[in-house]
């Protein structure tokens, strides 16, 4: 096992870092029950692509990257057996070669399925729940060290309490998920007038297997995005996956933000040149995998909140209204996405349909503000935020929000009685 003193952890974004004693890499899971019952105090890092203070600890911290195995393939039964380091990038690439694919993904690949889950980590569908959703069952080495195994059906409470679990009640060692024939995506992709979408946007949800958009600040223009699940032959260009995917998407992208820091206020017209002059139509199709993640993002905080599907037009629009009447100059995307209602207590999609509104900036300057002012609407609108981005809401607010709160929090203490798997971010929900 792996072990280093004094580890420096930091997040992907940066804007978190912090000092662990003990750093530990385990092979096993014999290593990590040992680990997890010699700890006092510990946390778990997957990628670290998280943007709150989730992972900080100055104690133990434990990461499961040499744990990271496909264990079991069962082609049959459209299921897969892995150690809970692995990343879903790899999952990806090993599931294609296999003819099998996950039902669904977020924008990147880069966190591990473990790290994906217990933040509630989500795509854009409709008809599709948050990636937990695919978990058939999971390992978990609870603080004492010892091992228990938890069915989506078998134990139906336990995994809906637990599934979404910030790290807070062990360490997750295997999960079995549940996964799909590969299939590809008709991506169909094109900028619209903001408010005719906004107009049209229950039948755009309803009648596209994943829609989303992205809307940049100051423009009327909004970017639409409509997958369709399709059999077909893949047709999208290696060219134009490297002329768009990459060099335009990636490095011009990166330019347009250097110019645009050197006077904020340029911002406006960039990314109206962005959006009406650089973005094209697109009418490929594409492994599910590639469409599904996009291009390399530039580092950026983000927060992102899941409302009530039922007012996702008033608060697009006040939103929308908000930011262009405001001084934020903002020179990122915002995003909009969708998800199924779920039974997974802390899941930010309990209970009901879901649109996602995602405030996103690649500037520190004024983001304290700008996250201030999102909260004030997304409050206003019973708005709970992703676990994994950044969030300051009071947390008595978030305890309101789910419904089912008190019950994770009594799991947790008697999983966890002795607070070993708490940090700040654990304390300030559960402990206080
Ligand atoms: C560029 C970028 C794009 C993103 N896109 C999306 C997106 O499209 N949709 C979305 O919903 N989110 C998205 N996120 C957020 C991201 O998916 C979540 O923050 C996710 O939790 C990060 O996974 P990770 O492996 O890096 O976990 P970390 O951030 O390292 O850890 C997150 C949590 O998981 C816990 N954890 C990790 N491993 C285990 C384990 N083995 N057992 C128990 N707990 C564990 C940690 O303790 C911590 O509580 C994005 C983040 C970035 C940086």
């Amino acid at each position: 096992m792996q072990h280093r003193s004094n580890f420096l952890f930091k997040n992907w974004a940066g804007n978190f870092t912090s000092v662990a004693a003990n750093y530990f890499q385990p092979e096993t899971e014999t290593e990590i029950a040992e680990v997890v019952r010699s700890s006092n105090k510990i946390r778990l890092t997957g990628t670290g692509h998280s943007w709150s203070d989730i992972c900080l600890s100055n104690h133990t911290l434990l990461n499961l990257d040499r744990y990271n195995k496909v264990l079991y393939c069962d082609k049959a039964n459209l299921q897969v057996t892995v150690q809970a380091g692995i990343k879903l990038w790899q999952l990806n690439e090993y599931l294609d070669k296999q003819g099998l694919a996950l039902k669904n993904l977020g924008s990147i690949a880069e966190q591990s399925v473990a790290g994906a889950i217990s933040t509630g980590t989500h795509g854009s569908g409709i008809n599709y729940q948050i990636l937990a959703s695919q978990i058939e069952q999971f390992a978990l080495i609870k603080p004492d060290g010892n091992r228990v195994t938890i069915h989506h059906k078998n134990d139906k409470n336990f995994f809906d309490t637990s599934v979404v679990n910030l790290g807070a009640l062990g360490v997750i060692s295997e999960l079995t998920l549940n996964v799909a024939p590969s299939f590809r995506l008709h991506d169909q992709t094109y900028v619209a007038d903001f408010d005719k979408v906004i107009d049209c946007l229950d039948e755009l949800v309803n009648t596209t297997d994943h829609f989303k958009l992205w809307w940049f600040p100051h423009v009327e223009k909004v970017v639409v995005y409509r997958y369709t699940r399709t059999q077909e032959t893949p047709n999208d260009s290696r060219l134009r996956q490297w002329l768009m995917d990459e060099f335009l998407s990636v490095n011009v992208y990166r330019l347009f933000l250097k110019i645009g820091n050197i006077n904020r206020n340029w911002r406006r017209n960039i990314n109206r040149a962005l959006v009406t002059k650089f973005v094209q139509p697109l009418n490929r199709i594409e492994k599910s995998y590639r469409v599904f993640n996009v291009p390399k993002p530039p580092v950026h905080r983000e927060t992102e909140y899941a409302f009530d599907l039922n007012v996702a037009k008033e608060l697009l629009r006040e939103y929308k209204r908000m930011i262009n009447t405001s001084e934020h100059r903002i020179n990122f995307l915002q995003e909009i996405r969708f998800t199924k209602a779920d039974d997974y207590t802390l899941s930010p999609c309990y209970g009901r349909n879901t649109m996602w509104l995602g405030a996103y900036n690649a500037d520190n300057y004024g983001w304290d503000k700008l996250l201030a002012d999102f909260e004030q609407l997304a409050m206003q609108y019973n708005g709970r935020p992703h676990w994994g981005k950044e969030f300051n809401v009071p947390p008595q607010y978030i305890k309101q929000q789910y419904p089912l709160f008190a019950e994770f929090e009594k799991l947790r203490s008697e999983i966890d009685p002795e607070d070993k798997f708490v940090n700040d971010y654990i304390n300030r929900f559960f402990c206080s």
